[in-house]
């Protein structure tokens, strides 16, 4: 019989876990035709979620997790789940069950009967997150797809269920700064995509607060575009040319005109503009370079300190 491993990257969801567990084995023990495993990962987590993972594997044999030594990031944790996975499919699911397991069928369906290699999900409607919040992510996918050459979804989530060859291929992508809604675009395979309105998590709190979030959406511009670089450039080259203009405007006017000393607080205006501007872009270098140093430092993306 096929296998399919549910991975489950948890950060202080000791309240979740439970409900996680009872809601999608509900719907697990509905699918006879696939054998399953939980893979949960404990990122760190400050509360009893590793307590509640070894109640779970106690009780159910198919239950196993991976704890890390600090919180590492949900991408971390991600990438430990697929690189433990056994199964012949592998879906990533939230622990608060934002990501409803009902579709786990659907999804299933999708990979064997209807040919596609991967079943992603979106969220069609942001219901219950701050205005602020689904303002600045429309921009932020808006942004992203027209910068980076992978597809970016917008209200794509991580929930998504895959084939054997498409985990191999993610796990291939070692890279230190993960950005996964990145990774799985950029590795293409034919990918479904399945519809759900958005719901409140069941218990916890979320883990994002706005500059997190915005942190996270620099990383991601950083991980698959580098635009901003060239950008950097055509501004300077910009500037040349209105530089020139300039100095040939004013060559004449001193010609014909004369040459009345005036307009130094436009030069003020200008020398701060121009060392802005400077200082934005040699920005925009530092965030690459320093992305470039902690690749090539070539640290583990986690630390295990409990496995099962
Ligand atoms: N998560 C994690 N490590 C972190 C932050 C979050 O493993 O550092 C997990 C979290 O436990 C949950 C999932 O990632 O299962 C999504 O987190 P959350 O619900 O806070 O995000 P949201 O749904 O609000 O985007
Ligand atoms: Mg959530």
């Amino acid at each position: 019989m096929e296998k399919c491993s549910i991975v489950v990257p948890c950060y202080n969801e000791e309240d979740a876990l439970p409900l996680f567990y009872e809601e999608t084995q509900k719907v697990v023990e509905t699918m006879t035709e696939l054998e399953f495993e939980y893979l949960f990962v404990d990122d760190g987590s400050k509360d009893g979620t590793i307590n509640i993972m070894r109640e779970l594997s106690e009780k159910d044999s198919n239950v196993h997790y991976v704890s890390f030594s600090r919180n590492f990031g949900k991408e971390a944790a991600i990438f430990a789940g697929l690189q433990n996975a056994t199964g012949d499919y592998v879906v990533i699911m939230d622990a608060d069950l934002q990501d409803p397991p009902d579709l786990l069928p659907e999804m299933f369906k999708a990979v064997t009967e209807e040919g596609y290699d991967c079943a992603a999900t979106r969220r069609v409607n942001r219901k219950g997150e701050p205005p602020i919040r689904s303002l600045f992510a429309k921009l932020f996918y808006k942004i992203m797809n027209r910068m980076a050459k992978v597809d970016m979804v917008d209200g794509a989530r991580d929930f998504r269920f895959m084939k054997r060859t498409m985990v191999d291929a993610i796990c291939s992508i070692g890279e230190y700064n993960r950005f996964s809604k990145g990774i799985f675009g950029w590795v293409g395979f034919n990918t479904k995509w399945l519809e759900f309105k958005n719901r409140e998590r069941v218990a916890g709190k979320t883990k994002w607060s706005f500059w997190s979030l915005f942190k996270y959406s620099i990383e991601g511009m950083v991980a698959f575009s580098t635009a901003p670089l060239l950008w950097t450039s055509f501004i300077g080259l910009f500037f040349c040319v209105v530089a020139f203009i300039a100095l040939v405007v004013l060559f004449v006017r001193a010609a014909l005109f004369g040459d009345p000393v005036s307009g130094w607080p436009s030069l003020a205006c200008m020398i701060t503009f121009f060392a802005g501007l400077q200082l934005f872009c040699i920005g925009i270098i530092g965030v690459y370079l320093s992305k470039a140093y902690l690749e090539i430092k070539g640290r583990p993306v986690y630390i295990v300190r409990e496995k099962k």
